[in-house]
């Protein structure tokens, strides 16, 4: 596209949940070092504008690149002289005109309820919590310096558990386990048969765990039930409808409880 040089590119998007969340129609391009400008319509919309060709348009888009700096925020508890780390992730960024209460307001609770919980607790593994920015943010930038950061120690990382869409109000939540070693799946499987609320939920990879995965390492996602088996449907993500109206607290609070026991159990 850039060789082809075109003055600006017109995008006419369809309703894509797997892709852009609820959110329709969404911008095809969110790439900040991308240079051509670009504008985004509704899929019928540009149809009615494909009957248009040979004709001459006018285009005026307003648009500025903001410059921003950001930080994850990373704890750690352990003695120091612990061999793995169990890291426990929750991206605190949202996307621009939602206000992000299950994705992720609610991953960021559970994190924090998690600090308290473990506070008193000890593990033979070094626990991290991790706050990650940049999940729904272009380029990732939060996640790509945390792998830069941990670029020759991702082999100490026993496993990585990720909140991301936690506490929905319709249904119950779900560890969806990926590659996780017989012993550990066990114990997972342990805390979800003590715990009615928590169930095994089915793979899914739109998630900060998938980092973790590309490095070797196995993990645990832990979300709402409904938003898994909705995915390719739900109009909610990323839109005003993801709001602390579609929360159920219960749900935040259990899936704390049972990252809890689950990590007392390794
Ligand atoms: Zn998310």
């Amino acid at each position: 596209m850039e060789e082809g040089q075109p003055q600006a590119l017109i995008c006419a998007t369809e309703r894509n949940a797997a892709t852009a969340g609820g959110v329709y129609p969404f911008p095809l391009f969110e790439d900040g070092d991308f240079d051509i400008p670009s504008v985004f319509m509704k899929d019928t919309e540009g149809e009615r504008l494909a009957t248009c060709k040979g004709e001459s348009v006018e285009l005026v888009s307003h648009a500025t690149r903001i410059p921003e700096t950001a930080y994850n925020i990373i704890a750690r508890k352990g003695k120091g002289n612990a061999k793995k780390r169990v890291v426990i992730t929750a991206h605190i960024d949202t996307k621009i005109g939602t206000f992000g209460a299950i994705d992720n307001g609610t991953g960021v609770a559970i994190l924090l309820l998690l600090a308290e919980l473990l506070k008193d607790s000890s593990s033979q593994y070094t626990i991290e919590l991790v706050v990650f920015n940049g999940e729904d943010y272009y380029a990732a930038p939060g996640q790509i310096k945390y792998i830069d950061q941990n670029s020759d120690r991702f082999n100490d990382i026993l496993l990585n558990i990720n909140i991301d869409g936690a506490g929905y109000q319709e249904g119950i939540s779900c560890f969806s386990p990926f590659d996780l070693p017989e012993n550990i799946l066990t114990k997972l499987r342990e805390v979800l048969s003590d715990t009615p609320e928590l169930v095994e939920g089915l793979p899914w990879y739109q998630g900060d765990h998938s980092l973790f995965l590309q490095q070797g390492c196995p993990a645990i996602a832990v979300s709402s039930q409904w938003f898994i088996e909705h995915m390719d449907c739900q109009e909610i993500t990323h839109t005003p409808k993801d709001n602390l109206d579609i929360v159920n607290y219960n749900r935040v609070a259990e899936c704390a409880l049972g990252i809890f026991e689950f990590i007392r159990k390794l």
